[in-house]
């Protein structure tokens, strides 16, 4: 490590932080207002609320002798005051002196009870946004290459070790302490709206993520380091703020998968489980275990955030409607200021663009068409490796183009452009053919939204702070008329960026270094065609495809060996003579392509680049021999749940588990999770491929593999 490293509660704040640049939120300092839901109006400036992070069952449990210890006897009928429960998690008692950023660790009797287990940590998301950051022992610990037991805490790694998996886990937290602190920081959640298949949903906002601290590195970058199901918050709505095994389980592998495609996404730093039988997360199916995940990024802000102080005529329309209530929640109509807050849109539009962006000298419009590119080019890279997110709803489009909340996403099988993979989007709204229109759709909510600041400062150059104050309703109109002269197009060129961009993606993935316009049909639609009609597994055939030898097709034997060997690695079972006709189409379509291939303007490219050996290395090196498909991740999931549950299922009374059981079944867990990480993280690598053979290698080839027939295409059902 070039960079020296710090603990997690030393690192350094960026000069500007969130919460020195946007306005709060009005929550009172009640403990309860921190986990009450609470609708902000539109009119409120603010974006983000404080509050700290909470780990815990909800609704909370009390148990009589906690009660007692809160000096209230049940028994007598003495009622027990919900912000005396909530306050034992306040976190007043200063852990550590004051480190070099200027904040103290804190935490409180009752915070210290959490039992942590740290299951998984990424050592790429690590090194590529937080090289700055000493965990001491914590991947060793992970990856079972611990000699006897982990480092002792007074020692530096452990230490190290230990303040992660605290500060992670909310056990400890990071803040400034006291009234009198100058610049106030601590955790904290954000407000957002959005359109939630294709429809206005209100007000969303982080309701199970809770941010902990900004840094920022040489190497890294601005990070921002947020846990996933960390507990409840004014956001959370109805639910629980937590999240279950199987949704982090399949977050945290989704975001590494995703990156090592380089494919521009929020990153996965490390997954943390408690004891099942403290904190078992309740779904459909009954009691889970739980997961608390910590992603980075160097901004999670959404479309929503902009729709939250910018909500326009969709939400004037239509008012949230209380299930079981008596009818429409009324404070939400605000007569006069329905506007929303302009100038909180100014300020938040300002942060992205200045702060996150580094676009200090472009006009707004500059920067929202960045916007735009960025996330044109993400979808585009989306299509290119099949990756199909699932719920692009506008609370889930960043502004900076990162792929963002991996639910249902899923990576394609057989290849079928309709695919859905989402269990609970029916009409295939978000499909995969449909995903870069529904990007453009998001993004044509954001452009909406930003319309005013757009506008203003089209007019006049500048958008000074205070624009929008004593503006009329004909001067907002105005601005917004000018945003749509000045925007005009944009949807065009959203188009333009994701078809170029997937055009060079497909030639990379096919090998080609140059284009004619007969590529779009004779390659890449003919290709799709192909494993379409043939139900073909879309990434393996791509690997096969990068040892196909182009100058070899004259040879008939070559060419009916490749095709069938193609086949036999594309297909779960085919009958014989389905196999027969999908090895004669791929047959004609090879020769086609080894003719482009072999192409005089082609073939100089390739010689500078190492010749025909050069350029099948360049394909093993883009097209993955490892896909994270959803048999895996199902099969990781049931083991990992198992794992960390049976010493507690397989007893009748909690004195019998047995503790040896338990250790055990957390590594049994992290060796899974770091199995498939690793695989994750590296997919080009050759796995299993090689001659020889061994457990280990028979079992990379299994995983490789396109796995039973019933999981293709499988819909995950997925609880949260
Ligand atoms: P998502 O589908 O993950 O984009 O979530 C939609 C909205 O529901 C967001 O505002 C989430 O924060 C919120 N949400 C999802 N799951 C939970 C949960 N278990 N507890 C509280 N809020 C949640
Ligand atoms: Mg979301």
């Amino acid at each position: 490590m070039t960079q020296t490293s710090l603990p997690i509660h030393r690192l350094p704040l960026p000069s500007t932080t969130l919460q020195t640049k946007l306005a709060q939120l009005p929550l009172s300092d009640q403990p309860s207002s921190q986990r009450r839901s609470t609708t902000f109006k539109p009119s409120s400036e603010g974006v983000w609320a404080r509050l700290n992070p909470l780990w815990a069952p909800w609704p909370i449990r009390l148990t009589k002798e906690e009660a007692l210890e809160l000096g209230v006897d049940v028994d007598k009928g003495q009622q027990v005051n919900v912000e005396d429960v909530l306050r034992r998690w306040d976190p007043v008692d200063v852990q550590n002196d004051e480190a070099e950023n200027g904040l103290k660790v804190m935490s409180s009797g009752h915070r210290l009870k959490f039992e942590p287990i740290l299951l998984g940590i990424s050592p790429s998301a690590l090194k590529d946004s937080l090289p700055h950051l000493d965990v001491g022992d914590a991947v060793k610990l992970c990856n079972d290459d611990i000699e006897s037991s982990p480092a002792g805490v007074e020692t530096k790694e452990g230490q190290a070790r230990e303040s992660f998996i605290d500060i992670l886990s909310g056990r400890k937290v990071i803040a400034s302490s006291g009234e009198d602190s100058k610049t106030p920081y601590g955790p904290w959640s954000t407000r957002y709206c959005g359109h939630q298949f294709g429809v206005w949903a209100g007000q969303l906002g982080d309701g199970r993520a809770i941010s902990v601290l900004e840094t920022q590195s040489e190497e890294g970058g601005r990070q921002e380091i947020q846990l996933k199901g960390a507990g409840r918050t004014p956001f959370s709505r109805t639910a629980d703020g937590l999240a279950v095994l199987r949704s982090g389980v399949r977050e945290f592998l989704g975001c590494e998968a995703v990156a090592a495609l380089d494919i521009p996404t929020t990153r996965s730093l490390a997954l943390l489980t408690t004891p099942f039988p403290n904190l078992p997360v309740t779904r459909e199916n009954g009691p889970e275990p739980s997961s608390l995940l910590c992603r980075l990024s160097p901004s999670f802000i959404r479309i929503g955030h902009f729709e939250a102080l910018n909500p326009g005529k969709d939400a004037r329309n239509m008012r949230q409607f209380y299930m079981g209530g008596r009818g429409w929640l009324d404070d939400q109509s605000e007569g006069e200021n329905e506007e929303g807050n302009l100038e909180g849109l100014r300020s938040l539009a300002e942060w992205v663009k200045v702060d996150i962006m580094g676009m200090k000298d472009a006009s707004f419009k500059e920067w929202v068409e960045e916007v735009i590119r960025k996330n044109a080019e993400m979808v585009a890279k989306w299509q290119v490796y099949g990756y199909m997110n699932g719920v692009i709803n506008t609370d889930n489009v960043t502004l900076i183009g990162a792929t963002i909340d991996y639910g249902p996403y899923a990576f394609m099988d057989v290849y079928d452009e309709n695919h859905i993979c989402n269990h609970s989007d029916p009409s295939g709204l978000y499909s995969y053919r449909n995903q870069p229109s529904r990007i453009l759709f998001a993004l044509d909510k954001l452009v909406a939204a930003l319309a005013p600041v757009i506008g203003y400062d089209a007019i006049h150059s500048l958008v000074p702070v205070g624009y929008s104050e004593g503006a009329s309703k004909d001067d907002i109109k105005s601005w917004e008329e000018k945003s749509k002269e000045v925007m005009q197009g944009w949807e065009g060129r959203f188009r333009d960026i994701e078809k170029d961009e997937e055009k060079k993606g497909w030639l990379r993935r096919f090998g080609l270094q140059t284009f004619q316009n007969s590529d779009n049909r004779d390659i890449i639609y003919d290709y799709m065609s192909l494993l379409h009609a043939h139900s073909l597994d879309f990434h393996s055939s791509f690997r096969q495809l990068s040892s196909f030898k182009p100058s070899r097709s004259s040879d008939s034997e070559y060419l009916s060996s490749f095709t069938s060997d193609l086949i036999k690695s594309t297909t779960t079972s085919l009958p014989s003579d389905a196999a027969e006709a999908a090895e004669r189409a791929f047959s004609s379509w090879l020769k086609v392509y080894a003719a482009r291939v072999m192409q005089d303007g082609e073939q100089a490219a390739w010689t500078k680049a190492g010749g025909e050996e050069g350029r099948l290395r360049e394909m093993k090196a883009i097209n993955p021999r490892f896909v994270l498909r959803q048999w895996i991740l199902e099969e990781v999931i049931e083991k990992m749940e198992k794992s960390l549950t049976e010493a507690y299922t397989s007893v009748e009374a909690k004195d019998e588990v047995d503790e040896k059981k338990v250790e055990n079944g957390i590594k049994d867990a992290r060796r899974e999770l770091v199995k498939i990480l690793d695989m994750s993280t590296r997919p080009f690598e050759p796995w299993g491929e090689c001659e020889s053979s061994s457990e280990n290698i028979e079992e990379e080839a299994r995983l490789c593999g396109l796995g039973k027939k019933e999981m293709l295409g499988f819909q995950c059902s997925c609880s949260s």
